[in-house]
Order: C-alpha cells, then sequence, then structure tokens
C-alpha cells in the first residue's frame, strides 16, 4: 500500500503557541494552572497537558480566587475577561493572535456604525468570543440560505466578518450571497479565515486527487479538521476523520492501493505516525509526502508570561 502525506498538515501556529503558554505557566509557576475550555481541540494534547498539571474547566467560576488561568486560543467575550478580572485571577491569553485580528476588525465596524454580519458556526467557542467582543447587534449566519433570513436595520451600513477555520469556498458562497442582496457591505472576504486553515484545506484537496481513501486525523469538535475532511470528499474520495490510529476501520482499507492522510491544525504529529504504524501492521506500506506550502508562521508569546518570574504557585491545592 501506497501511504501520501499533506503537507502541510497538523499543528498550526496559534496551537503551538497555545501550547506553549500553557507548558511554560506550568514550568515557571508551578501547577496546578487553570485553563479555561479545552486549550485547542484535541483530547490528545488536553490529556498530556493535563498530566502535565493542567486543569481544564468550563468557566471561570470553577477557578479558585487568585489562581494562573489561561485562555484557549479559540478566544473569549469581553464578559468572561471582565469576571475573571473581578475574581482576582491571574490571566494568560492565548487567543490566537488571529483570532483577535477579527476581534479588532468587527470592532473597528462596529465603531464605524457600522452592523455586523458574522459568518461562523453556532455554539463554536471563537464564534462565541468573537460575539462577545463586538458592542451592539450582531448576526450570525452560516449558509447562503441564512442571507434572505437577515432583518437589518440599514442595508448600507452592514460590514461582514468570519470564522477562521470555514471552508473558503462555502465562505466565498456566503459572502456572494451577502453581496448580491446588499451591495454596499464592507467585508475582508475569505482573509479571515487563517493560513493554516487555508493551507491545509489546498493541500487535501491535492492530496485526494492522488489517492483512493483520505484519513483526517483530528478532534470531532475541531471545525478546521471537518472541513478538511469535507473537501476530500468533494474531490469525489472516500473520506473519514479519525481521532486516531485507534479509530482506523480496516474495512475501509480493502481495494485501496493509495490511502491518503493529513491531519487538522489542532492534532499533533505523533498521531499521523501512529496511523501509519498501525498500517504498516496491516500490509507493508511505502510512504511519501506530497509536496504543498511551505509555513513558516511563528506568533510571539505574551509578555506578560515570558517576563514573569518563577515562583511558586500559592493556588496550588486551593480547587
Ligand atoms: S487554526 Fe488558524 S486561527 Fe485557529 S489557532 Fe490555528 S492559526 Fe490560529
Amino acid at each position: 500500500m501506497k501511504v501520501i502525506l499533506a503537507q502541510p498538515r497538523g499543528f498550526c501556529a496559534g496551537v503551538e503557541r497555545a501550547i506553549e503558554i500553557v507548558e511554560m505557566a506550568l514550568d515557571k509557576f508551578g501547577p496546578p494552572i487553570y485553563v479555561r475550555h479545552e486549550i485547542v481541540h484535541n483530547p490528545h494534547v488536553v490529556n498530556s497537558l493535563r498530566q502535565k498539571g493542567a486543569i481544564f474547566v468550563e468557566e471561570t467560576d470553577e477557578v479558585p480566587a487568585g489562581a494562573v488561568t489561561i485562555f484557549s486560543a479559540h478566544g473569549v467575550a469581553e464578559e468572561i475577561e471582565n469576571h475573571a478580572k473581578q475574581r482576582g485571577l491571574e490571566v494568560i491569553d492565548a487567543t490566537c493572535p488571529l483570532v483577535s485580528k477579527v476581534h479588532t476588525e468587527g470592532q473597528r465596524y462596529a465603531k464605524n456604525g457600522r452592523e455586523i454580519i458574522l459568518i461562523g458556526h453556532e455554539g463554536h467557542p471563537e464564534v462565541e468570543g468573537t460575539l462577545g467582543r463586538i458592542p451592539g447587534v450582531v448576526h450570525l449566519i452560516s449558509e447562503a440560505e441564512d442571507v434572505a433570513k437577515l432583518t437589518v436595520k440599514n442595508p448600507d451600513m452592514l460590514a461582514y466578518i468570519t470564522q477562521t477555520t470555514l471552508s473558503v469556498d462555502d465562505t466565498k458562497r456566503v459572502i456572494d450571497a451577502l453581496k448580491a442582496r446588499f451591495p454596499n457591505i464592507v467585508g475582508p472576504a475569505t482573509k479571515d479565515i487563517c493560513y493554516a486553515t487555508q493551507n491545509r484545506q489546498v493541500a487535501v484537496r491535492e492530496l485526494a486527487k492522488h489517492v483512493d481513501l483520505v484519513l483526517v486525523i483530528g478532534a470531532h469538535n475541531s471545525s478546521n479538521s471537518n472541513r478538511l475532511r469535507e473537501r476530500a470528499e468533494e474531490v469525489g474520495v472516500p473520506s473519514y476523520l479519525i481521532e486516531d490510529a485507534s479509530h482506523l476501520k480496516t474495512e475501509w482499507l480493502e481495494g485501496k492501493k493509495t490511502v491518503g492522510i493529513t491531519a487538522g491544525a489542532s492534532a499533533p504529529e505523533n498521531l499521523v505516525q501512529e496511523l501509519i504504524d498501525r498500517l504498516k501492521q496491516i500490509e507493508p506500506v511505502e510512504v511519501s509526502v506530497l509536496s504543498g506550502i511551505e509555513e513558516n508562521v511563528h506568533f510571539r508569546l505574551p509578555l506578560s508570561l515570558t517576563k514573569a518570574e518563577p515562583r511558586v504557585n500559592t493556588a496550588a491545592g486551593a480547587a
């Protein structure tokens, strides 16, 4: 069997930064370090940080007063940040800078008197964070069909922004529908969809043209991983999203000579290697990497963390 790996795949700069933030906080302050929501959408990453002393909570109410608390890469609503400050929590923000950029963009549009339309998936933590960062009414839509149902105050004073991990093609369709109904709407085209999401979508589409089956490693609640599976399927190739090698079903491989593998932006590379090892147990495999876009993106860590002096964690055991 031939196995072809997509390039790029796996961790993006925002996920690497978020994980590094938790690890550095554990090193400097010692456990426990509290993290609101899964730091990134991957149970393997979350479990590994949990073993090092991170405690994952859904709400800041669950964090003891004064404890070090990290906000996840998806970002949080302003209200949550204010609530954490009121409780005296020492907050370190691991929001991806590309998510923060969308917040700033939305705030700027709102400040200029525009009503905002956010294209994204209801209930996703990034969408909840973005909704909670922009003052005034924000309309959330996810499909082109939603555009006809919108009721706005002034059709000439609208702006749209998008979630960072959407399908580029589907988002274009929604933007086209918005422009058709509201010709004076302004927005960033599909530039809010981050470089990592776009590059992985281009790569998986190319990969799907060369293989009989695509396996996407990623968590089921990971938006960008779901989009990768859909992109491969659109090329007409069976495609499955699996959390790790243990979820591989051997019947998927029947009659397949070439298998493509990619990984979502929050899936670690060791899961890809474990999947290759699992395939090797089934039959001999020859592995190659499809050439693709080289990424060289790095984000700086928050100064509040890098400049902090190491100290003994006084909140230890307070939970
Ligand atoms: S997927 Fe994009 S927006 Fe999300 S953390 Fe990675 S780089 Fe940032």
